[in-house]
């Protein structure tokens, strides 16, 4: 089914045809492979960032394509319906991006035309083996010397470790909590940055996270980005934004569920009649729409706030714990449409319902996200 979207502007209706032709000629038709292989699409990336899409919502001076947020989102959620992983890898490049963006400094952001041009892939290290929601109590340090830092420990569930050019790392450099962490800056080879074996996951296995181990990795003092100690509000930040990124990804995941079981229900009949003529299963393909068409208002609402400039981030927060969720339920519904031949991955369906449930912890499980949210309605 063609979504019907209202965009602001003719350049945005035309991005959207473009993304909708590379995801059909160059996603597509390759995940199903790529997923059985555990093979990083790093060409395929190439591909989109040559076309573009890697710098998507940042302004065209620092050699982004300036495109409103609300914009950028409706384009992460038609790459989603082909190709989460692939998906997930610009959302995830667009967060690494932040913190040069809004915290380098002037030779720092020089580096911006590069970082979004297309050819280069970033990540954001923030987890850690024995903590991801207590992100404040990372023990990553990174200790002064004459010419800038060493830092050592382990950063975990790194998306596009060892694929990576560039590396967002959170370390400590003073007291404990939220007060004493920076955000480093490092270049994938320095010496000291070690990436680990991939995770063996549950889905998303084309761009399976794993461990960057940090050992004695030695940065010059121009690689602090934003103020020392002035971190965490850095990395919630980018948080903020790329939380947006997963609530897109769970919502073109959920409607490509329902168009494929909408589909399946025309054809498979039982009874002598086409399932969908049942109404115990039209219901559900009546609540599995409209779950995904509440979830894209709520993520679209929180990207205008954003490109308001209003504050968003708790609107955020909702639409990310609530497409999320529904993304869950949804795919899970989508299996149960196609009763046996969902369970079994001659249809993606099978993929998808195993793909929906990372969405539902990175960037804030959705745990998480209900303490943001109830923060905000009691303090
Ligand atoms: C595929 C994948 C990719 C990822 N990519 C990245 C990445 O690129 N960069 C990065 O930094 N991290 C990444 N992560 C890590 C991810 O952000 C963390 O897994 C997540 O934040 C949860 O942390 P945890 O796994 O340590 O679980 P824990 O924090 O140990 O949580 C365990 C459980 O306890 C619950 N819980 C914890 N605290 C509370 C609370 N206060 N109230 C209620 N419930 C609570 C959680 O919701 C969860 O259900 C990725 C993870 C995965 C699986």
């Amino acid at each position: 089914m063609t979504v019907d979207r209202i965009l602001p502007t003719e350049e945005a209706y035309e991005l959207l045809d473009l993304t909708r032709d590379l995801a059909a000629r160059e996603l597509a038709g390759r995940a199903d492979a790529f997923e059985a292989r555990g093979e990083f699409p790093r060409e395929i990336l190439r591909t989109l960032g040559r076309s573009g899409l890697l710098g998507l919502p940042y302004p065209e001076a620092d050699g982004g394509a300036g495109q409103p947020y609300e914009v950028y989102l409706q384009v992460l959620e038609t790459l989603a319906g082909s190709w989460l992983a692939v998906a997930e890898a610009v959302s995830v490049h667009t967060l690494a991006c932040y913190p040069v963006f809004a915290h380098g400094t002037e030779r720092q952001r020089k580096m911006l035309p590069d970082l979004l041009g297309g050819e280069l892939l970033g990540a954001y290290c923030l987890s850690e083996p024995q903590g991801g929601s207590d992100a404040a109590a990372l023990t990553t340090r990174a200790t002064r010397d004459a010419t800038g830092w060493v830092v050592n420990g382990v950063k975990a569930w790194i998306t596009h470790a060892g694929h990576a050019d560039f590396y967002n790392i959170f370390a400590r450099t003073g007291p404990d909590g939220a007060r004493g962490i920076s955000c480093l800056f490092a270049e994938a080879g320095t010496p000291g940055l070690h990436p680990q074996k991939p995770e063996r996951t549950m889905g998303l296995r084309s761009s399976a996270p794993a461990q960057v181990v940090l050992e004695d990795l030695h940065l010059d003092a121009d690689h602090l980005v934003g103020d020392e100690n002035g971190g965490f509000r850095i990395a919630m930040e980018a948080l903020d934004a790329g939380r947006l990124g997963i609530a897109a990804c769970a919502v073109g995941l959920a409607q490509a569920a329902v168009d494929h079981a909408a589909a399946y229900a025309k054809e498979r009949t039982q009874f002598g009649r086409p399932i969908a003529a049942f109404q115990g299963l039209g219901f559900m393909l009546a609540d599995m729409s409209t779950q995904v068409s509440a979830a894209r208002a709520l993520m679209l609402s929180a990207a205008r706030l954003k490109d308001a400039g209003r504050p968003y981030s708790i609107e955020a927060a909702k639409a990310k714990l609530f497409a999320t969720d529904a993304a869950m339920r949804v795919t899970t519904d989508a299996v149960q449409v196609l009763g046996g031949y969902g369970y079994v991955s001659d249809h993606p369906v099978e993929r998808w319902f195993r793909e929906a449930k990372v969405l539902q912890i990175v960037e804030g499980t959705n745990q998480i996200q209900r303490v943001v949210i109830s923060r905000s309605l009691t303090s």
